[in-house]
């Protein structure tokens, strides 16, 4: 860190492209500045415990300062290696519980309650399990701050699954790694790659001990739990003999290919952590660059007649850990491209963050939403029907935007996973 730390040369390059320091013009927000504070708060020279949270917090580790740096400062890992310190020293870990002690007792407005529904309900009775990231991604600060809070799956896509008979197709065998958001959230998404998948003679196989992927553990800076998390999920995958294994959303992605990194200290689970990180694919990559979804789509079209209708006009967003956390862009666009009925409309300042961040969103809610409302006004400008995007944490964020800015019932928001299922639908 300290190395890392004294790379920064204060050339302000990062200034162009950080979200958060764009929003507030404040050099403590942007990476030059976060990284002066911690060199003074390591030299002893201004308080730690006055700054270090602050300054930790107001980042949304989307890693767009580390992209532009020419001298490789890794902001984010400089980041994250600080909150696990916070962690480590108990400032951390107390809203989740905050939530489960003013249910129990009945201390939530009825406004909260109505708004929350289902979700605040399935969180406090544990319907929803500890282990998944949900409890770090909604305490209470999330139903009381927004306008809209996302409705549940009672039945989640992880449990349907299982009870539905598994179908084998002459095709590879993939493996699919569902995560907390696709899994109560967007079981729509889930849902469609499955059937994607089977249209196109795949063999999907969806292992039902798979828990969170530990990524909203690991970005609190509690990295024993984000490697509990990895250690079953690296076994729940581990014996299936699959040929990828693929996610629906790009924070869940970007940390299954992270995985070893959690484990330099210990080199049978970095191996086999490493060994799942290499079966893992975006979906929508997949779908393009392994599956030929384009070529299948050309012949599925030529063998029915098409409707002459209006396009439906689609803007895509793309989500940081998808863009800059796995240097995927132009596969969903091409994949979007492909559908039938369907005008891709390019929002101008293409890669801006929405300003979800996770924890982020949570912590700083209104400059989370100064954040968004730009990017909202992006997209309003090309007048799309629907807004689609990659990752469930984008998803979320994306529908409070279209809800805040009076576009609720204009513009629809979904993954293009959605749109594909039904282009391709028989
Ligand atoms: S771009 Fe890199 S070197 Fe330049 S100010 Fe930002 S962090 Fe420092
Ligand atoms: S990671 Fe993103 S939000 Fe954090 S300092 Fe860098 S550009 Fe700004």
């Amino acid at each position: 860190m300290e190395t890392d730390l004294n790379k920064c040369k204060r050339c302000g390059q990062c200034m162009s492209v950080c979200p958060v320091y764009q929003a507030t013009f404040q050099e403590s927000d942007v990476a030059r500045g976060k990284l002066a504070l911690l060199e003074c708060v390591e030299a002893g020279t201004i308080n730690a415990s006055e700054r270090l949270e602050s300054i930790l917090s107001r980042c949304l580790m989307c890693g767009a300062c580390s992209q532009v740096c020419a001298n490789k400062v890794e902001t984010t890992l400089i980041m994250q290696t600080g909150r696990e310190k916070l962690f480590e020293t108990g400032k951390k870990g107390q809203t989740e519980r905050a939530l489960f002690g003013a249910v129990r007792e009945g201390r939530l407005s009825a406004k909260v309650l109505l708004k929350g529904g289902s979700l605040l309900q399935a969180l406090a009775c544990k319907k929803i399990p500890e282990t998944s990231g949900l409890h770090l991604r909604f305490p209470l600060s999330f139903f009381t701050a927004r306008r809209t809070a996302p409705p549940i799956a009672w039945k989640p896509f992880l449990q349907r699954a299982q009870s539905e008979p598994a179908v084998t197709g002459e095709g590879p065998r993939i493996g699919l790694f569902v995560g907390c958001g696709a899994n109560y959230l967007f079981p729509d998404t889930s849902r469609a790659l499955v059937r994607i998948l089977r249209r196109m003679g795949v063999t999907p196989v969806i292992p039902g001990d798979q828990i969170c992927c530990g990524l909203p553990a690991y970005v609190s800076g509690d990295t024993e739990t984000a490697r509990e998390s990895a250690l079953k999920n690296i076994e729940a995958f581990k014996s299936l003999e699959l040929d990828a294994i693929l996610t629906v959303c790009a924070s869940c992605g970007s940390h299954l290919k992270a995985l070893p990194s959690l484990f330099s200290d210990d080199s049978s689970s970095r191996n086999a952590a490493a060994s799942l990180a290499g079966k893992h694919m975006d979906a929508m990559t997949f779908l393009v660059d392994h599956l030929d979804f384009e070529v299948f789509l050309k012949n599925l079209q030529s063998a029915k007649p098409q409707k002459d209708t209006r396009p439906l006009r689609v803007a895509y967003h793309d989500p940081c850990h998808l863009r800059l956390g796995q240097g995927i862009t132009q596969a969903p666009r091409r994949l979007i491209e492909a559908l039938p009925g369907v005008q891709l409309a390019e929002a101008s300042h293409p890669g801006q963050c929405c300003g979800h961040g996770g924890e982020f969103n949570l912590s700083h809610f209104a400059l989370s939403m100064k954040i968004l409302d730009r990017r909202t006004e992006d997209f309003r400008k090309v007048n799309p029907e629907t807004i689609v995007t990659g990752c469930t944490g984008c998803l979320l964020q994306l529908a409070e935007g279209i809800s805040r800015n009076g576009l609720a019932g204009r513009i629809e928001v979904c993954h293009p996973l959605v749109l594909v299922e039904k282009a391709i639908e028989p």
